[in-house]
């Protein structure tokens, strides 16, 4: 079985928002709401600054706290650990909102819990989500992380990274690279 994730490479990303529009187009995604965002963060004390640019989204744990609390089954782990709502089983309590640390789902106007799905449509065809389809600096990589081969799986272990709030314990499967090698 495979585990799906990301690799995104925050020294390439340069916050253009072109994976922000191509998720709400390819996913039609409901006017005002997102399933993914530009997250900009400066790091350090003026004037040794530096600033991280990341493109976020659902990090699709693999301890995730929306599945655990959801009372209907909604929520749930798909093929690869993708984390998916059955819309038809979801009563839209927004209990997996509150518990959500990344502020990753929402309540689509049509009344069930949403968010980023890794484009899983994309993905069964052997495609890239749209968001790493159109990176115009091919910073970000979708993948099997626990293939030793695969790129992603390369990726994160021979460049420095970090998941966001991993104190969490959620078990994120985005990775963002930062500069410089693993010793
Ligand atoms: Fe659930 Fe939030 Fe983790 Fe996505 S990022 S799997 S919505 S806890
Ligand atoms: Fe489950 Fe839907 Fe409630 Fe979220 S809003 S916890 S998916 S029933």
């Amino acid at each position: 079985m495979a585990r799906y994730g990301m690799a995104i490479d925050t020294t390439k990303c340069v916050g253009c928002m072109d994976c922000v529009v191509a998720c709400k187009t390819e996913n039609n995604v409901p006017e005002g709401l997102n399933r993914d965002w530009i997250q900009t963060i400066v790091n350090g004390e003026f004037p040794n600054l530096t600033m991280e640019i990341r493109s976020e989204r659902c990090n699709h744990c693999t301890n995730a706290p929306c599945v655990n609390c959801c009372p209907t089954g909604a929520s749930h782990y798909d093929g690869g650990g993708i984390v998916l709502v059955h819309h038809d089983l979801c009563t839209g309590c927004k209990a997996c909102i509150a518990s959500c640390p990344y502020d990753a789902r929402f309540i689509n106007p049509e009344g069930y819990a949403d968010k980023c799905t890794f484009c899983v449509h994309r993905v069964e065809e052997g495609k890239d989500p749209a968001c790493i389809s159109v990176c115009p600096t091919y910073c970000m990589t979708f993948g099997d992380l626990d293939d030793p081969n695969s790129e992603i799986s390369k990726l994160v272990k021979s460049r420095n990274n970090h998941t966001v709030l991993p104190e969490a314990g959620t078990s994120p499967n985005i990775y963002y690279l930062i500069g410089g090698n693993n010793a």
